[in-house]
C-alpha cells in the first residue's frame, strides 16, 4: 500500500471510527484537560469523570430523543451478555411458566433464541429462515404469544445484511431490540420499544461498553437470580456506577455523541446512509457479477453482505481490495463471501472507492 492511499475499513465490529475523534482522543491521551491524567487513569467516582458521563449521557439523550421515562445504562457484556441479562431482568414480570416472544431474522436474533431458551419457554412468532434469511416475516404473519414476558427482536442483522423497515409493535408486550449494528444511523421512535440495547463496537465506539435503553416502569422485574452487576435498576439507582464502568470506552463514545452532534445529528446521518447504500447496492445490482439476496425492501444500510457469482475469485477480489486500501470485506464465516460494514463514520469517499473497485473488478 503507498503511503498516500486512503485507508477505508469496512469491518463489521470493532468498526471504523470518526477520525477526528480518533485525533482529540489522541492530543488527550496523557492529559485530558488539564487535569494531568489520562482518562483511563481517572476515578470513575470523581468529578472528571462524572463530567465525561454526564456529558455523553446527555448528548446521546439528545441524539436520540431518549424520552425522560426512559433510563440509560452504559454497561459491560457486549450484545451476547444482554442475551441474558435481558430475561434475568425481565422475567419477574410474569409468572411461571414464562414464555418470550422471538422473530428470527439472521445469526444474532438466532443466538438470542438459543441463550432465552436457558431461561424461559422461546416462541418463535415468526422466521426467515426458510428463506434463507433474506428478509423480515411481515407483521401479519407474527404468531405472537398471549401474556409474554417481551418480544425480543434484532432490528439489523448484521451477519445477514436484513434490516427492519418498521418499528415492530406487540401491544402491551414490551418489544427488547438488539440495535448493536445500527443504532444512531437512522431515526427511530424510542417510545415504540420497552428496551433497546447496543454493543458499542458496531457504530458507536470501542468494544466494552454496552448501551441499555429502558423504559422506567420494566424496571424492578429481575429474577432474584440476576446478578447484581447486570440488575438493571440497581445499575440504575448508582448512575451506571454499581461497579466500575468502562470508563475509556464511555470517553471515546461521547466524542462519537459530540461528533455526530457537530454532524447534523442522526437525522442527517440518516440521510448521508441512504445516499452510501444506495450507491453500494446499485453497483452489486448492475448485472450479475455480484449479488447480494436480501430483498430490497430490507437490505441494511449498515452491513452489505455479497457473493461474486464465480468464487473461486474470491481470495483475488480481496487482495487487490486491500492493495487499494479497501480493508476487512471478507464475509463472516457463517455465510462466506464478502460484507462491507458501511456505518456512520465510513465517509461516502470510502464507498466510492469500493464501489469504483467492483466496476473494475468486474472488468466494466
Ligand atoms: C456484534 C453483535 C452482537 C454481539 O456483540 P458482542 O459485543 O460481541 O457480544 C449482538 N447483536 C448484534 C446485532 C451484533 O451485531
Amino acid at each position: 500500500m503507498s503511503k498516500n492511499t486512503s485507508i477505508y475499513n469496512f469491518s463489521a465490529g470493532p468498526a471504523v471510527l470518526p477520525k477526528e475523534v480518533l485525533q482529540q482522543a489522541a492530543a488527550e491521551m496523557l492529559d485530558w484537560h488539564g487535569s494531568g491524567m489520562s482518562v483511563m487513569e481517572m476515578s470513575h467516582r470523581g468529578p472528571e469523570f462524572i463530567s465525561i458521563y454526564r456529558q455523553a449521557e446527555a448528548d446521546l439523550r439528545e441524539l436520540l430523543a431518549v424520552p425522560d421515562n426512559y433510563r440509560i445504562l452504559f454497561q459491560q457484556g457486549g450484545g451476547l451478555g444482554q442475551n441474558a441479562i435481558v430475561p434475568l431482568n425481565l422475567l419477574g414480570r410474569v409468572s411461571e411458566p414464562a414464555t418470550i416472544d422471538f422473530v428470527h431474522t439472521g445469526s444474532w436474533s438466532g443466538k438470542s433464541i438459543k441463550e432465552a431458551a436457558r431461561y424461559a419457554n422461546v416462541n418463535v412468532a415468526a422466521s426467515g429462515q426458510a428463506g434463507g434469511f433474506t428478509a423480515v416475516p411481515p407483521r401479519e404473519s407474527w404468531q405472537l404469544s398471549e401474556g409474554a414476558a417481551y418480544l425480543h427482536v434484532c432490528t439489523n442483522e448484521t451477519i445477514d445484511g436484513v434490516e427492519y423497515d418498521f418499528a415492530p409493535e406487540a401491544g402491551d408486550t414490551p418489544v427488547v431490540a438488539d440495535m448493536s449494528s445500527h443504532i444512531l444511523s437512522r431515526r427511530i421512535d424510542v417510545s415504540k420499544y420497552g428496551v433497546i440495547f447496543a454493543g458499542a463496537q458496531k457504530n458507536i465506539g470501542p468494544a466494552g461498553l454496552t448501551l441499555v435503553i429502558v423504559r422506567e416502569d420494566l424496571l424492578g422485574h429481575a429474577l432474584p437470580i440476576c446478578p447484581s452487576a447486570f440488575h438493571w435498576q440497581t445499575v440504575a439507582e448508582h448512575e451506571s456506577m454499581y461497579n466500575t464502568p468502562p470508563t475509556y470506552s464511555i470517553y471515546i463514545a461521547g466524542l462519537v455523541f459530540a461528533h455526530l452532534k457537530r454532524q447534523g445529528g442522526v437525522a442527517a446521518m440518516e440521510q448521508r446512509n441512504i445516499e452510501k447504500a444506495r450507491l453500494l447496492y446499485e453497483a452489486l445490482d448492475a448485472d450479475d457479477f455480484y449479488q447480494n439476496r436480501v430483498a430490497p425492501q430490507y437490505r441494511s444500510r449498515m452491513n452489505v453482505p455479497f457473493y461474486l457469482r464465480d468464487e473461486s475469485l474470491n481470495e483475488q477480489f480481496l487482495a487487490g481490495a486491500k492493495a487499494r486500501g479497501l480493508l476487512q470485506l471478507k464475509g463472516h464465516k457463517s455465510v462466506g463471501g464478502m460484507r462491507a460494514s458501511i456505518y456512520n463514520a465510513m465517509p461516502i469517499e470510502g464507498v466510492q472507492a469500493l464501489v469504483d473497485y467492483l466496476n473494475e473488478f468486474a472488468g466494466r
